[in-house]
C-alpha cells in the first residue's frame, strides 16, 4: 500500500483540489498520483505493471479478466477518491480502466481488494486444490452447481441419492443439469451464451434421447409379440 500524501511537496501534503468548472466535490491532483505511479513502478524489477484505475466508468470485472490479470507478474491498484482523479495523470499512467459493478462507492479501496481477492485465488498455489478455481461459477459461463457435506440428513432434508451412488459419470450429468437449471433460472444471459457455445451438447442429447426411445419402442413390440404369438 502505498499513501499518495507521502507523494506532495506541499506542507499539508493535500493531495486533492476544488474542479475546474466548478461542481460539487473535490479531485485528486495529478502530480501526486504521478510520481506515487513513477516510484511503485521503478521498484519493480520486471516489465513495467499494468496500473489498473478502480472507476465506475471502467470494463466491468468477471472471472475472465481475473484469470488474465491473474497470469500477470506484478499489477498496480489505482484507487480514487472524492469526484475522482484529473483526467491528465489517468491518461498517462492508467493502461485499464476497470468497474466492480454498476453503483458508486466513495472510493476504489474495496474495488481493489474485491479483484485482489478474486485474481489471486486464480494465482497457482493460492487455492489448496489446484483444480478447485476452475470448475467453478462463470468459468464457463455456468453457474456453480449446489453443494452438499455431512451429514446425509440433515433436519430431515437428505442430500440427493444420486452423490452417494458413487457413480461418477451419473454424479458428472447432475451437476451439469442442476448448473444448466440454475444458470437459466439465475442468469438467463449467461446461459444463453453457453447455449451457444455448446450447441454440440444439445445436439449429443437429442441422439441420446432418440436412441432411447428406439431401444424402447423395440422393447415394446418385443414384449407385443411375446403375448400376442401370430
Ligand atoms: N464521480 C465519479 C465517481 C467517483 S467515486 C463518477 O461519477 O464516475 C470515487 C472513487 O471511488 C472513484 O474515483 C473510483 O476510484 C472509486 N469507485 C467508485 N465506484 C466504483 C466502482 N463501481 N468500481 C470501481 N471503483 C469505484
Amino acid at each position: 500500500m502505498h499513501n499518495l500524501r507521502d507523494y506532495t511537496t506541499n506542507k499539508h501534503r493535500k493531495v486533492d483540489d476544488y474542479p475546474y468548472g466548478g461542481g460539487a466535490g473535490m479531485v485528486m491532483q495529478a502530480e501526486p498520483v504521478f510520481r506515487a505511479c513513477q516510484a511503485v513502478q521503478g521498484s519493480i524489477k520486471g516489465k513495467k505493471a499494468r496500473v489498473i484505475y478502480t472507476t465506475p466508468q471502467g470494463r466491468v470485472f468477471d472471472q475472465m479478466l481475473a484469470e488474465e490479470l491473474s497470469r500477470e507478474e506484478d499489477l498496480i491498484f489505482l484507487c480514487g477518491h472524492y469526484e475522482g482523479i484529473d483526467e491528465r495523470v489517468l491518461e498517462e499512467v492508467v493502461t485499464d480502466y476497470v468497474s466492480i459493478g454498476d453503483y458508486v462507492l466513495t472510493g476504489g479501496e474495496l474495488p481493489a481488494m474485491v479483484m485482489i481477492d478474486a485474481i489471486s485465488r486464480m494465482a497457482p498455489g493460492v487455492l489448496g486444490n489446484e483444480d478447485s478455481g476452475e470448475s467453478e461459477s462463470f468459468s464457463n459461463y455456468l453457474l456453480e452447481y449446489p453443494q452438499y457435506t455431512r451429514p446425509e440428513v440433515w433436519r430431515g432434508k437428505k442430500v440427493p441419492e444420486i452423490l452417494l451412488s458413487g457413480d461418477h459419470q451419473k454424479v458428472e450429468q447432475w451437476r451439469l443439469e442442476q448448473s444448466m437449471e440454475i444458470t437459466k433460472r439465475a442468469r438467463p444471459e449467461l446461459y444463453e451464451k453457453w447455449a451457444d457455445e455448446n450447441q454440440e451438447y444439445f445436439i449429443r442429447k437429442a441422439k441420446r434421447e432418440e436412441r432411447a426411445r428406439k431401444r424402447e419402442l423395440k422393447r415394446e413390440q418385443k414384449k407385443n409379440s411375446l403375448q400376442y404369438p401370430l
